[in-house]
């Protein structure tokens, strides 16, 4: 459960020398966070694409981020002898944290370029809903996190889930709905490729032959700052 976890008492709290050694003194804190990030698929695939954007998986189960942290471990260690540094996967680490009650403990107000929600638990009876990880009240916090501009992503292969998230996306009002194409037309087809298929459950789903739906938002500018 929580109480065994130990949590910053803030993000000042946090030091990110400890998770990103080669990116000490540049004074960078994460860019992108993961959340529910499994097994850590997607902070591989992107990790050599953007490396010099830091990231961040937060996994609430103890064995599952253990096996992340000791993937980036090793890929260092095998990489950083035939790769440059900035190859190295050093630009990305993961707590173990429940994102539903911390994770304004980690990121700073408008710290984050892009969040992303990978194929989260569906909890699927209606009085399991309060447990699904997009709701008015955590919209509310990762609004405050995302910077303007940024980006949520999310995609499941549960249809009735896909719709609860839109939704309660669409309702609020620091997101605004941004299509696939628009953000292809961006640049952000890499993000958007790893986003379908780098992830263990996303490729779970492919071999299983299932759907995927895909949902994005921008973080909009409020009228006045919040
Ligand atoms: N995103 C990964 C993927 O696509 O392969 C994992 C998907 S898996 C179905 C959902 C993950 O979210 C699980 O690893 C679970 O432990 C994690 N999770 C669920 N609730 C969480 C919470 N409150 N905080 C952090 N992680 C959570």
């Amino acid at each position: 459960s929580d109480h065994s976890l130990e949590y910053p008492c803030s993000p000042q709290n946090v030091d990110w020398n400890e998770h990103y050694p080669a990116f000490s003194g540049t004074g960078k804190s994460p860019e992108f966070a993961d959340i529910g990030c499994g097994f850590g698929g997607l902070l591989i695939a992107l990790a050599p694409l953007y490396p010099d954007t830091l990231m961040l998986g937060m996994e609430i189960r103890v064995q599952v981020s253990e096996y992340v942290r000791d993937r980036i471990a090793a890929l260092r260690a095998t990489s950083s002898s035939s790769q440059s540094p900035s190859s190295s996967f050093q630009n990305v680490s993961i707590v173990r944290a429940n994102a539903m009650k911390f994770l304004p403990n980690y990121f700073p107000k408008h710290s984050l370029s892009a969040i992303f929600f990978l194929f989260p638990d569906p909890h699927f009876k209606s009085r399991k809903h309060k447990a699904r990880i997009i709701s008015p009240t955590l919209l509310a916090e990762y609004a405050y996190a995302l910077r303007p501009g940024g980006v949520i992503y999310t995609i499941t292969d549960v249809h009735d889930l896909h719709e609860w998230m839109k939704s309660h996306l669409e309702a609020f009002p620091l997101f605004e709905g941004i299509s696939e194409e628009a953000l292809r037309s961006q640049g952000c087809g890499p993000i958007l490729d790893a986003v379908y298929s780098s992830t263990e459950e996303g490729k779970k789903v492919e071999r299983n032959g299932g759907g995927k739906w895909l949902a994005c938002f921008k973080r909009i500018e409020a009228t006045r700052n919040v």
